[in-house]
């Protein structure tokens, strides 16, 4: 069984005063209280060094939610991979859908970003997940495995670096989610297609993102091929967290 995920992505919230909520995530979790997963926050860019301080020593990882393409240079506004590893983070999110509509990225510029994440030293969460209406055209699998494999970064040795969320877009911040059926067949789906593209594509974990709360964490995310979870507005408040990061 692999060990499962939960990450927190605040998204673009938070400032220094909610420095006290990972400091309180850091506490449980060094008390025991969520043993048996791995506990990640992805705070923005501007907390990212503090929240690392704060959790330096202890089992709390820290992630970037972006990272460029390229190494260094004239990219003004940009955060290399490896600015964000000497920051102090060991994860960077990539492909968010929120970041692919909004910045236009393409499947391609998601690849090349992972890969320099990879470079870096870091592990990778690649986000992937279908529209509403690609849902009710029936295209929800076909998409998802296109943005799979044209958003996996050219390393096959990575696969023990990264973790794949299914993030349905149309699941993000609107309280609606799949059923369990639906998000057990299109992680299952998920990982034939991984098993397919990469020699150790069963080391791959599937988290499960949209919407996820307290009350349905558990229902959502306790089948075989639901490795954790990607929560964004639940994860902004430290008990809501736990309690999720407890039912996994
Ligand atoms: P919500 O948990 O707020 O729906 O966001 C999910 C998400 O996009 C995490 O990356």
């Amino acid at each position: 069984r692999l060990t499962p995920l939960v990450a927190g992505n605040w998204k673009m919230n938070g400032l220094r005063a909610d420095l006290a909520q990972v400091a309180a995530i850091r506490d449980a979790v060094a008390a025991g209280a969520v043993a048996g997963a791995e506990i990640l926050v992805c705070p923005p860019a501007t907390l990212l060094a503090a929240a690392a301080q704060l959790c330096a020593g202890t089992p709390v990882a820290i992630g970037g939610q972006d990272c460029s393409p390229d190494a260094y240079g004239a990219h003004t506004g940009d955060i290399s991979a490896e600015m964000l590893k000497d920051a102090g983070a060991s994860y960077v999110i990539v492909g968010h859908s929120e970041r692919r509509i909004d910045h236009g990225e393409s499947d391609a510029r998601v690849a090349a970003k992972a890969a320099a994440a990879l470079r870096a030293g870091l592990k990778v969460i690649l986000c992937v997940g279908e529209t509403e209406a690609e849902r009710t055209a029936g295209q929800a699998e076909a998409r998802v495995a296109a943005q799979l494999e044209q958003s996996l970064p050219p390393e096959q040795a990575a696969a023990g670096r990264l973790a794949v969320a299914y993030e349905p877009v149309w699941a993000i911040g609107t309280g609606v989610t799949p059923s369990p059926r639906d998000v057990v067949a299109m992680h299952g789906f998920l990982r034939q297609r991984l098993k397919t593209l990469l020699t150790d594509g069963e080391v791959v974990r599937l988290l499960y993102g949209g919407s996820v709360k307290p009350g349905n964490a558990a229902e959502l995310l306790r089948s075989p091929d639901v490795n954790g979870a990607l929560v964004g507005g639940a994860s902004l408040k430290a008990a809501e967290f736990l309690a999720i990061a407890k039912a996994v």
